[in-house]
């Protein structure tokens, strides 16, 4: 079982940012509103993910560390079916198999929390109680430690922090409805409490892009036949050099596309960044019947029903925010 978990492993924990990915997903899915992140040595020393979601009941503690049915994975066919679709309840025991995890949980109506600890190897899980308070907290710790030819294609420890800082990001930028912290080898890198109003989403926005973005940055609110753009877009005086701060979600989801590219980069043609990046974020909303954001889930592409509609919206939506600061 132990191998299988690690074959399926293989397939999804590509680096320490990928455990970062589903645990935090998997507070999203358990409807957290504080979210903290505690990482060391880029996480390969540890990856600590503690919620106040909805917790775990005890006697579901091991099953969510099971696979829940090891006959499921029995096959090659299963293991490519896995890889394309993602983990799919196999997120837990995946990690499991290559790392030292300790899962403590507590949903409210319990007396006490109750931890489990595994490095992927029993069968039967040793529950101790904790006082832990309601919600649920994944410890990994040693990433890959079984798994050397895995563990030597780790980069630096500042490589990997940096994949987990951007996808802490990216997700922060999407729910402004959940607190986030995170720290690297006890150092805070961030703290984002929750941001209800427009100017405390400013103030995430700054806290992610640089406090510079408030001041040097226009705020985008544009619709028009079904089509929403809200966000910020940074002046040419808060520029970068690198692209790495450009955000774009459509329908609360990042996404990464050829047609937004294009739109955007047309619409930022004639202002005078010289060379360098602009710094976004940006929101488009529509009907989700025009959209499909499964199209390449993890191209992080989407397939617009209207395609051609979406450019020139965003094209103008943006090109006519931007005329205050065209030459
Ligand atoms: P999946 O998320 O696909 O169901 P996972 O392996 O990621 O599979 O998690 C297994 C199960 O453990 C989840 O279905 C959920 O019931 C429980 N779980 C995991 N993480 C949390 C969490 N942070 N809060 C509450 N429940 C959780
Ligand atoms: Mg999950």
């Amino acid at each position: 079982v132990q191998l299988i978990n690690q074959i399926a492993a293989g397939e999804v924990v590509e680096r320490p940012s990928s455990v970062v990915k589903e645990l935090v997903e998997n507070c999203f899915d358990a409807g957290a509103t504080s979210i903290s992140i505690d990482i060391e040595q880029g996480g390969a020393r540890r990856i600590r993910i503690r919620d106040d979601g909805c917790g775990i009941v005890k006697d579901d503690l091991p099953l969510a560390l099971s696979r829940h049915a090891t006959s499921k994975i029995a096959s090659f066919e299963d293991l490519e079916r896995v890889a394309s679709m993602g983990f799919r309840g196999e997120a837990l025991p995946s990690i499991s198999s290559v790392s030292r995890l300790t899962l403590i949980s507590r949903i409210a109506q319990a007396d006490c929390a109750w931890r489990v600890s595994t490095d992927g190897t029993e069968q039967d899980f040793d529950l101790q109680p904790d006082p832990h308070p309601q919600g649920t907290t994944v410890d990994v710790r040693d990433l890959f430690y079984n798994t050397p030819a895995r563990r030597k294609f780790l980069k630096t420890e500042k490589t990997e922090f940096a994949h987990i800082e951007s996808l802490i990001q990216k997700m922060a930028l999407s729910r402004f409805d959940i607190a986030f912290s995170l720290s690297h080898n006890q150092k805070e890198i961030f703290q984002l409490p929750l941001a209800m109003t427009e100017a405390e989403q400013q103030q995430r926005i700054a806290g992610i892009c640089g406090s510079v973005f408030l001041d040097n940055s226009i705020k985008i609110d544009v619709a028009s036949s079904g089509l929403q753009l809200t966000g910020w877009v940074g002046l040419p005086t808060f520029s970068r050099s690198q692209q790495d701060m450009q955000f774009f979600y459509v329908n609360g989801r990042l996404v990464r596309d050829k047609l937004i590219a294009h739109a955007v980069r047309q619409a930022f043609q004639d202002v005078l960044f010289n060379g360098r990046h602009p710094v976004f974020v940006l929101y488009l909303t529509l009907d989700p019947g025009l959209v499909d954001v499964n199209a390449h889930p993890a191209k992080l592409e989407v397939r617009f029903r209207e395609g051609r509609l979406v450019h020139d919206f965003l094209f103008s939506a943006l090109h006519r925010s931007l005329a205050e600061i065209r030459p």
